[in-house]
C-alpha cells in the first residue's frame, strides 16, 4: 500500500463535563477537565491517505489540494470552542479518540475519488494522542518517562564475552537513561466518557508499574532483572507483563525509547 501524509496544526478550547454526573464523579474520571471555562491545546493532525498511483503525475493526489480541502475542514475548530463553538459535541464530550471520529468523517466526505483515508493520528499534547483508522476500535496512547540506571551484563556469557558484546554498555559501575514508553490502548469508547480507557485511571496504572523503576538501578533493584541483562528488549517485555493485567486485553502496542535514537516495540506474546 502506497500512502502519503500531510500534518496539520489547530488550537482550540474544550471541557469534559457531563450533567448527569455529580461534581465527584466528574472530578473523578475528567480530573482538570472539568474547570467551567474549558482548556486548551495546541492539536496536530497527521492525515494518511492512500490510492492509485498516477501514473502521469507521479502522486495519489495533490498535497496541495489536499492542504486546501483539510484547511477547509479545520476552519470549523480553529480557534473555536469544541464544546460551544462546534456542533459535534452537544451529545458527545471532545475527547481525544471522539475529535478524531469527527474529522474522519469530515474529510472523508472531502476527498476527491481517486485517494482514500487510510490513517488519521491527532495529538491534544505531545505525549497523548489517538489513532483511528475507520474501523470499529480507536486507539489512544500516551508517553510516559523514567529515570534509572543499569549495567548490560548476562549470567550466561563469561566476562570476556560480556564485554565483547555490550561494549560500554557492561561498564560494571552501571550507567543510565531517561526512557519514554509510549502505551497504547486499543478498544470500543465508552459512549459515556468518550474514551477508550479512563484516562485518570490509566495514568495510576502505568505510574504504579513506572515508579517501581524511576530512580532505580534496573540490576539491583527490580528483581525481574537480578538474573537476565535488562535490555530494553527484556524490559519492553517485562513492562508487558506488568501492564497488561491491568488493561484487560486492551494494551496494543508498547514503545520503548531507551534512547532517542534507540526504540523498542512491543505488541504482546500472542501476535506475530
Ligand atoms: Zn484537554
Ligand atoms: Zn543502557
Amino acid at each position: 500500500m502506497l500512502t502519503a501524509t500531510r500534518r496539520f496544526e489547530f488550537s482550540a478550547a474544550h471541557r469534559y463535563w457531563r450533567d448527569d454526573w455529580s461534581q465527584a464523579e466528574n472530578q473523578r474520571v475528567f480530573g482538570k477537565c472539568i474547570s467551567p471555562y474549558g482548556h486548551g491545546h495546541n492539536y496536530t493532525l497527521d492525515v494518511t491517505i492512500t490510492g492509485t498511483l498516477d501514473p502521469r503525475t507521479g502522486m495519489v493526489m495533490n498535497m496541495t489540494e489536499l492542504k486546501a480541502l483539510v484547511n477547509e475542514v479545520l476552519e470549523e475548530f480553529d480557534h473555536k470552542h469544541l464544546n460551544e463553538d462546534t456542533p459535534y459535541f452537544k451529545d458527545q464530550l471532545p475527547t481525544t479518540e471522539n475529535l478524531v471520529r469527527v474529522l474522519w468523517q469530515l474529510i472523508a466526505a472531502h476527498l476527491p475519488t481517486v485517494a482514500r483515508l487510510a490513517h488519521l493520528r491527532i495529538y491534544e499534547q505531545p505525549d497523548l494522542w489517538a489513532d483511528y483508522d475507520g474501523a470499529e476500535e480507536t486507539t489512544f496512547a500516551r508517553a510516559y518517562s523514567f529515570a534509572a540506571a543499569h549495567r548490560l551484563h548476562a549470567p550466561a556469557l563469561s566476562a570476556e564475552e560480556n564485554r565483547a558484546v555490550y561494549g560500554k554498555c557492561n561498564n560494571p559501575n552501571g550507567h543510565g537513561h531517561n526512557y519514554t514508553l509510549e502505551v497504547s490502548v486499543t478498544g470500543p469508547h465508552d459512549p459515556a466518557t468518550g474514551m477508550v480507557i479512563d484516562l485518570e485511571a490509566m495514568d495510576r496504572s502505568v505510574r504504579a508499574v513506572l515508579d517501581q523503576l524511576d530512580f532505580c538501578h534496573l540490576d539491583h533493584e527490580v528483581a525481574a532483572f537480578a538474573d537476565k541483562p535488562s535490555t530494553a528488549e527484556n524490559i519492553v517485555v517485562y513492562l508487558w507483563d506488568e501492564l497488561a493485567p491491568r488493561f484487560e486485553g486492551r494494551l496494543s502496542h508498547l514503545k520503548l525509547w531507551e534512547t532517542r535514537k534507540n526504540v523498542f516495540t512491543y505488541t504482546g506474546p500472542h501476535s506475530v
